[in-house]
Formats: structure tokens, C-alpha cells, sequence
């Protein structure tokens, strides 16, 4: 594990709800990228209000630490939305919303900033010989998704699905032939995600899903039912689908929740994982049928 100090050189506005802030300099020379689409980083933010502080932790054999007696910088993860080794450059795409240490970060953003990064780490992982895909997103998964159809070759199939705000957060994606995009307005913590519903409307029970790869990202407890809806119900094989949370309304006071349960419930949860009944994808439905049930 290594962490990185870079610097702002570029901040520049996509659209209303989003700007791409380029990072350059300092350790990121030797960063390397994993060329998957949805690739992210762990960034680490300036502490306190003066932006040009940064208190980075130390890489260790499993993961960071902040040093002794230095103050902890706030950790957010973000996806590389391209990656320029030639010029030691990332691009970053925020999505701006009103709250949050990130989000208020990136709309104040300038050249010279100081932020933190670690290694990249790649979710997106299509089988070989898969013809067709699904991307769905939200906001916050609409970097990864463009990454991904950059990435995508010319004999595959793509439908894809994007959750905006509304048509001033509509981006122009990569040019690529066999892609139709449907942009649907509402979520991102304006109105309840509808990611769960565009999915099912999409792929209802029965739909022929041979040969292909579902990947899906964005608002956390929408995604619950996605997952169970692709697993359960069109009983996909768990390599052929991807589904990640990637934010969570109310997410600032989830750990604070989740903590305050009762040990017995804590213990219970963690359980699950200890003893899994099941592959992965089966003991996180159970896991996420829970946390809903306990109104998390
Ligand atoms: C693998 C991965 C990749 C990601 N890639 C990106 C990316 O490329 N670009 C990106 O913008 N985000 C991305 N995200 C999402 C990002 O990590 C979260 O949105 C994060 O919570 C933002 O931190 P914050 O400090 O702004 O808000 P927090 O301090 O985490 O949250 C404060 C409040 O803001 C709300 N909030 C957080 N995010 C949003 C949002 N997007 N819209 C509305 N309200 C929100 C929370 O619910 C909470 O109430 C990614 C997440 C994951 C897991």
C-alpha cells in the first residue's frame, strides 16, 4: 500500500452537480493505475479549515495509520475517471451536493491544493466471452460508468442507465456504436432513488440474460433490492454482476447507528460473515435484509 500526495493543477465544471479537478505532482508520478473502468481510490482530505494543511496517515503492511499525536484527515472514496502516466495526471469527478466534507472540498477547490490518495483498487470485472452489458448508475457512478464504456470494445453491446437530477446534470458520454443511454431524472438526495425500479423495468423476471454482464453502482439502499433482484429472481451467476454502494442518505450518521445497536444484534450481524451460508452475493442479501429490518 502506498499513499500518495498530489496537488489541484485543474478544476474544471462538468455541469451543475459536477467538476473534474485534476491532480499532478508530488508522489503521483509513481502512481500506477489498474486500467478497470471503475477503479477507486481512498482520498484524504485537509482536516481542518485551512485547505493547504494535509495530515496524511502511513501506508502499513494492511492498510494506514495517522502517526501519533498528528490529526486524522477525513477519508472519502472517489474513482479515478482517467489516468494520464505520461504526465503523472488523475482526473476526479465530485459530484457537488450541499453537504459532506468531500463535496464541500471539491466546490471550493483551486490549483495548489493539497489531497491525499492510496492505491487504486478495481471492481468491474466482465467474463470472457459476454457480448452485451448493463451499466447503471447514479451520479456518483456516472465517472466510473463513462470509464468503462471508454474502455469497452466495439463488439460489445451496452445498454446503459443513468439516474441524474435533472437534464442540466446530463454529461455527453464516450461516442461508442451498440450503446443506447437512458437518462432518468430524480434521485441523487433530491427524491428517493429510483435505481431499483429502473432496473427491474429494464431486466423484468424472465429476461434472457445469457451472455451477459449487469454492473451497477450508486445510492446504497436502492441497491439492496437490485442485488436480490439479479441474484434471486433472474438467478444470475454472481461473476456476471457487479453491484456496489457507493453512497448512503444519511450516511454521515450510519456508523453512529450501526454502533449504538445492541452487542447481541453487532454479534449476530458479524455472524453472518464468520459463518457464510452460501457465496458472497447470498450472505450479503441476508446481511442487507437485516440491516434494512433494523432500519439501517
Ligand atoms: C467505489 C466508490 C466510488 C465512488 N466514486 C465517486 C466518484 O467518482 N464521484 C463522486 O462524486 N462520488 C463517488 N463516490 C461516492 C462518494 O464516496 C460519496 O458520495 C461520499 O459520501 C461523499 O463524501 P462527502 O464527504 O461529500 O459526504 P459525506 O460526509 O460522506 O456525507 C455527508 C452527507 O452527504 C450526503 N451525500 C453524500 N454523497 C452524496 C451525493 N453524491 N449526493 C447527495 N448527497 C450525498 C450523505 O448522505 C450525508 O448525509 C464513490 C463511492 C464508492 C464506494
Amino acid at each position: 500500500m502506498t499513499i500518495y500526495r498530489a496537488t489541484v493543477s485543474r478544476v474544471r465544471p462538468l455541469t451543475d452537480t459536477m467538476v473534474r479537478i485534476t491532480l499532478t505532482g508530488g508522489d503521483l508520478p509513481g502512481f500506477v493505475s489498474t486500467g478497470v473502468g471503475d477503479e477507486y481510490v481512498r482520498l484524504f482530505f485537509p482536516h481542518g479549515p485551512d485547505r493547504r494543511e494535509l495530515s496524511l496517515p502511513v501506508a502499513t503492511d494492511t492498510g494506514w495509520e495517522t502517526p501519533e499525536g498528528r490529526p486524522t484527515a477525513p477519508m472519502r472514496t472517489y474513482t479515478i475517471r482517467a489516468a494520464r502516466p505520461e504526465s503523472a495526471e488523475i482526473d476526479i469527478d465530485f459530484v457537488l451536493h450541499d453537504h459532506g466534507v468531500a463535496g464541500g472540498w471539491a466546490a471550493a477547490a483551486r490549483p495548489g491544493d493539497p489531497l491525499g490518495l492510496n492505491d487504486p483498487t478495481g471492481l468491474y470485472a466482465r467474463p470472457e466471452g459476454v457480448t452485451r452489458q448493463i451499466l447503471v448508475s447514479d451520479l456518483t457512478g456516472l465517472p466510473a460508468l463513462a470509464r468503462i464504456l471508454e474502455n469497452t470494445p466495439d463488439s460489445l453491446t451496452t445498454r446503459a442507465i443513468v439516474e441524474v437530477p435533472d437534464e442540466r446534470s446530463v454529461q455527453p458520454l464516450p461516442a461508442h456504436p451498440r450503446t443506447r443511454v437512458t437518462w432518468a431524472h430524480g434521485g441523487n438526495g433530491r427524491t428517493p432513488s429510483r435505481l431499483a425500479d429502473l432496473v427491474t423495468a429494464a431486466l423484468p423476471p424472465g429476461t434472457d440474460l445469457t451472455d451477459t454482464y449487469v454492473w451497477v453502482a450508486g445510492e446504497t439502499t436502492a441497491l439492496r433490492s437490485v442485488r436480490k433482484h439479479l441474484r434471486r429472481t433472474l438467478e444470475l451467476p454472481t461473476d456476471r454482476f457487479k453491484v456496489v454502494g457507493y453512497w448512503a442518505p444519511g450516511g454521515d450518521s450510519w456508523s453512529e447507528r450501526y454502533e449504538a445497536l445492541p452487542e447481541g444484534v453487532k454479534a449476530e450481524l458479524a455472524a453472518l460473515w464468520e459463518n457464510p451460508e452460501g457465496d458472497l452475493e447470498d450472505v450479503t442479501i441476508t446481511y442487507e435484509e437485516r440491516l434494512s429490518g433494523l432500519g439501517l
